[in-house]
C-alpha cells in the first residue's frame, strides 16, 4: 500500500460491533479469563494487553500506522514530543558516555542536553549544522549517539542525513532525527540511516491544535528498550490522544500538501517585501541547503521564517498589527500561527547561542495553515505596511 493508503486503512481489527471507525478504549486495564492466560500475557509467551501504561488498542494502533509511514519495524508511543526525545536518550545512554548534538534543536531539547543529562553524567558536544565535515573530530571513544533535527525549529537548518548517516555508521553510532517538521510525508530518515527517529505528533500529525503526544520509531530491538523504559518510568500517552493521532493521520497527506503549498507561496511572496531582509524556506532557492532539501524532502514544509529589518520592536509591532494570523507558541495548526522568539521563547538565552540558532532580534516564525492563502498574505502584507 502506498503511504495515503497506509495512513488510512491500517487499523485495530473491528470489534463485535462491526463499527467503521476505531472506537476509544478509555481503560486503566484490562481482564483475563483464566490464571494461565493472566500468567501467559505476564510472561510475554502470549499477546495480551495488561494496563494501559504498557499498551493499549489505540496506543498499539497509532504505532502500528507511525512505524509503517516511517519505513521501520516499530514504534513507541509518548505523552508529549519531550517524552520521546528524553526516553531515546536514557533507553540508550548510561554515565560517562557522551553524545554529539547540532546545535540547532527544538529549546526544549537543548535544556535536556545543558541542564539534565550532565546530572546523570552524560555530556554533549554542540556542533554546527552547516559544516559536518567538522564532526568527526568530536567523536571520543564514549560517544554513542548523535543527535539532529532537520529542518530545525526555528532557524529552519537542513543537515545532510545521508553524510550524517554514513558518519553513525562508520563510528557504530546510534543516529537519531527529530522529525517533527518534516512528518514522514515529507521525508523519511531511516531511509539515510537514522536509527531513532522521534516525533512531537502534537505539531502536524494532530494538524489541529488538539492534544499533545509523542512518537519514537526504529527497528524492534531499539524500540524494545525504549518501550521498556516508557513501560517503568510511566510517559504513556492516553488513549483518547492515541484516538486523535491516529484519526489525524488519515488526513496527513493532504494537509502536508497544502500547508507546504501555502508555505511556499507566501515565501515567495514575502522574499522582496522592502520591511523584510531575508525569508528563510527549504524550497527557496535561497535556503542555503536548498539542494540538500530537495534531495531529502518531498516537499518544503509548513514553517516559514523571516527577518524584519527594524529588529526587536519591528518584530513586536508586526505582531500586534496581525488581524487573523494567531499569535501562539504551538504549529502545525490548521490556523496559521506567529511568533517572534527574540522576544519570547528565547528572551532569557543570550545573543551570542540565539545568532548561532539563527535566531536574530526581528525573525518571524510563521507556521502556515490551511486557511486561503489569499487571506493570509492580505493579513501578512497590511501588517507589514
Ligand atoms: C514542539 C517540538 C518538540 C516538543 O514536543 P512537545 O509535544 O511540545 O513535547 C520537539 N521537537 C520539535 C522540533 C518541536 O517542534
Amino acid at each position: 500500500m502506498k503511504f495515503e493508503t497506509k495512513a488510512i486503512r491500517l487499523q485495530h481489527k473491528r470489534t463485535q460491533e462491526q463499527e467503521h471507525s476505531t472506537p476509544i478504549f478509555p481503560t486503566s486495564s484490562f481482564v483475563f479469563d483464566d490464571a494461565q492466560q493472566m500468567a501467559a500475557i505476564f510472561a510475554g509467551e502470549q499477546e495480551g494487553n495488561i494496563y494501559s501504561r504498557f499498551s493499549n488498542p489505540n496506543l498499539k494502533e497509532l504505532e502500528q500506522k507511525m512505524a509503517s509511514l516511517e519505513g521501520v519495524e516499530r514504534a513507541v508511543v509518548t505523552a508529549s514530543g519531550m517524552a520521546a526525545v528524553f526516553s531515546s536518550i536514557m533507553a540508550f545512554l548510561s554515565a560517562g558516555e557522551h553524545i554529539i548534538a547540532s546545535r540547532a534543536l527544538f529549546g526544549s531539547s537543548i535544556s535536556i542536553f545543558n541542564n539534565w543529562l550532565p546530572k546523570w553524567g552524560i555530556y554533549c558536544t554542540w556542533v554546527d549544522p552547516n559544516n559536518i565535515e567538522d564532526w568527526e573530530k568530536e567523536i571520543l571513544s564514549t560517544t554513542k549517539m548523535i543527535f539532529v533535527e532537520t529542518p530545525s525549529n526555528p532557524g529552519l537548518d537542513i543537515i545532510d542525513l545521508e553524510k550524517v548517516g554514513a558518519l553513525a555508521k562508520k563510528h557504530d553510532l546510534l543516529f537519531v532525527v527529530d522529525n517533527c517538521f518534516a512528518t514522514p510525508y515529507l521525508q523519511q530518515p531511516a531511509r539515510f540511516g537514522a536509527d531513532i527517529i522521534t516525533h512531537s505528533a502534537t505539531k502536524f500529525i494532530d494538524g489541529q491544535g488538539r492534544v499533545l503526544g509523542g512518537i519514537v520509531c526504529g527497528n524492534n530491538e531499539l524500540m524494545d528498550a525504549v518501550y521498556r523504559f516508557g513501560r517503568n518510568t510511566g510517559p504513556s500517552l492516553s488513549p483518547f490522544n492515541a484516538w486523535i493521532l491516529s484519526k489525524s493521520l488519515e488526513t496527513l497527506a493532504v494537509r502536508m500538501d497544502r500547508h507546504c503549498a501555502n508555505a511556499l507561496t507566501l515565501a515567495k511572496a514575502l522574499q522582496d517585501h522592502p520591511a523584510i531582509s531575508k525569508v528563510n524556506y527549504p524550497f527557496l532557492e535561497s535556503h542555503p541547503a536548498h539542494a540538500i532539501a530537495k534531495r531529502q524532502m518531498k516537499q518544503g514544509g509548513g514553517v516559514v521564517t523571516f527577518e524584519l529589518k527594524g529588529g526587536l520592536s519591528a518584530g513586536q509591532n508586526f505582531l500586534n498589527r496581525l488581524n487573523l494570523i494567531s499569535l501562539s507558541t504551538n504549529l502545525g495548526d490548521t490556523r496559521t500561527i506567529a511568533t517572534h522568539p527574540a522576544s519570547t521563547s528565547h528572551a532569557k538565552v543570550n545573543k551570542e547561542d540565539c545568532l548561532a540558532v539563527g535566531i536574530t532580534d526581528g525573525l518571524i516564525r510563521v507556521s502556515v495553515g490551511l486557511e486561503h492563502v489569499d487571506d493570509l498574505l492580505e493579513d501578512i502584507q497590511q501588517a507589514l505596511d
